[in-house]
């Protein structure tokens, strides 16, 4: 339901995942900060995705190019000129809106685009029906200055995707890194664009973290690549534990395909905004060689590969899949997301919240817990937690009823809890608890490391 939303936004909040940014100015607006347990689980996701894509593998290697290129580089790869969305206003109620994502929001209401373009829809916002302006283009890039004055010289931008960085270290990179085609540069970081309508939590923000690879490829098998890389992302995301109700393929229309693309189709998630029930998780698109022809034709450096075996030069196609690390989060606490119920101490069931995390996104892997607050239990508690803490990133809570720091526990997803008792004093053995079953077993103090790595892998 489209409250499920609301309720991770609240849960982030309160628990420490994403707070608004800038709160205590009254905020700023669309922006977040990303809490103790958030930074947590973001850092899991990119190591994820780090693994998968890059170390895992013999055919990728990783860069982390700087966020502020030479102006010169978004001109030649086509951003300054065309960057932009089509910006309209409700001239009743003055609020503004892309133009392109009112007409897919009715298109995916109604099952078909509007016949006569926005003429035909009504506001989100007042509900006046065609009361849109004829839109404009409007510049995606956040631009900023560089040294001691401001005049049109010195402008630079920041990076609007960090694709950009890799095209202009490909030589450098295939160079150095002894790899040549077919092989990956995957890079990490953050991005920013001067939404227009920057909104639904993390889902759309100026400011935002990307996780891409730029994969270059002989052209004519970019195809096939493109097919390969389309069932990886889907599996990452399965294999993380995301459920395939949730998630479905959207093929670009070849009318709507960015400047560069030959071929871009995006994974979705079942992200239930009020108003559109699927968003975009990520585009793996066929760039073909736009971008690094681009970048020989005007900085005078041919980017290209030329083959020893076979005397051949050419210039690769790259297939591009690229994630926002937000909008990942999002996707993963909405999809863990669950109320089942559990037995309070009377044996009575209640409603109880679980975030069913993958243990390898889970932002506290182990919780130790002295079943009460106590002069013998505490100390044995914290030795163990500082014992476990070489491994793994535990919480220790000792405060209030057991029952209630298992909830607590629940909700931000910790797969295993372990609890000191009176007992372990004597028996050298804790109560080991697991989160979606809730069976516990009883392990021995020794035993403890070897059972939780079994169970913690990654
Ligand atoms: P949208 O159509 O939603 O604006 P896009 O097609 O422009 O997205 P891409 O250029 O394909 O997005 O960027 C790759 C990925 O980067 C997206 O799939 C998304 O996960 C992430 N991303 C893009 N823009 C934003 C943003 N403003 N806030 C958060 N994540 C973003």
């Amino acid at each position: 339901a489209a409250d499920k939303i609301d309720t991770i936004v609240s849960l982030s909040k309160r628990r420490g995942f994403v707070y608004p940014c800038s709160e205590i100015y009254g905020g700023q607006k669309a922006a977040w900060d990303y809490g103790p347990l958030g930074v947590e689980m973001k850092e899991n996701l990119k190591r994820q995705w780090w693994r998968y894509m890059v170390t895992g593998r013999e055919d990728v290697v990783g860069l982390d190019s700087s966020v502020i290129l030479a102006p010169d580089v978004w001109v030649a790869s086509g951003h300054v000129a065309t960057f932009s969305d089509p910006l309209t206003e409700c001239t009743s109620c003055h609020k503004r809106y892309r133009a392109d994502h009112l007409e897919e929001a009715y298109e995916e209401k109604h099952g078909k685009p509007p016949v006569n373009g926005l003429a035909d829809l009504n506001c989100p916002n007042c509900g006046n029906k065609g009361t849109f302006t004829e839109p404009k283009q409007f510049s995606g890039l956040l631009s900023t200055h560089l040294g001691p004055t401001q005049d049109s010289g010195s402008v630079a931008y920041l990076r609007p995707e960090t694709a950009q960085g890799i095209f202009t270290n490909f030589g450098q990179v295939l160079q150095t890194s002894r790899k040549k085609p077919p092989f990956g540069i995957a890079q990490m970081g953050k991005s920013f664009r001067n939404e227009i309508t920057p909104g639904n939590f993390i889902f759309r923000t100026r400011e935002f973290e990307q996780m891409e690879m730029e994969f270059f490829v002989k052209p004519g098998e970019d195809e096939e690549w493109q097919q390969y890389w389309m069932d990886q992302r889907w599996n990452w995301y399965t294999d993380l534990g995301m459920r395939e109700e949730n998630m479905r393929w959207f093929e670009h229309p070849k009318e709507k395909l960015s400047h560069y693309s030959k071929r871009t189709a995006d994974i979705e998630y079942r992200f239930r905004f009020g108003g559109s029930e699927w968003g975009e998780l990520e585009g793996v698109a066929n760039r073909t060689d736009y971008d690094l022809k681009a970048h020989s034709e005007a900085s005078g450096t041919d980017l290209h590969f030329y083959d020893q075996e076979a005397n051949e030069r050419w210039t690769p196609y790259v297939i591009e899949p690229a994630a926002g690390v937000g909008r990942a989060m999002l996707a993963f606490l909405l999809d863990a997301y669950i109320e089942d119920e559990a037995p309070n101490a009377k044996g009575v069931m209640e409603k109880r919240t679980v975030m069913r995390l993958d243990h390898r996104l889970a932002p506290v892997k182990v919780a130790v817990l002295p079943l009460s607050r106590n002069a013998q239990l505490s100390p044995k508690a914290k030795g163990l937690a500082a014992d476990l803490r070489k491994n793994w990133n535990i919480e220790f809570d000792d405060a209030g009823a057991i029952g209630r720091r298992y909830r607590r526990q629940d909700e931000i997803g910790t797969p295993f809890c372990v609890t000191v008792d009176f007992d372990t004093l004597d028996d050298n053995a804790v109560t080991v608890r697991e989160r979606d079953t809730m069976k516990q077993e009883r392990v021995s103090l020794d035993q403890i490391q070897a059972y939780l790595g079994a169970r913690l892998i990654g």
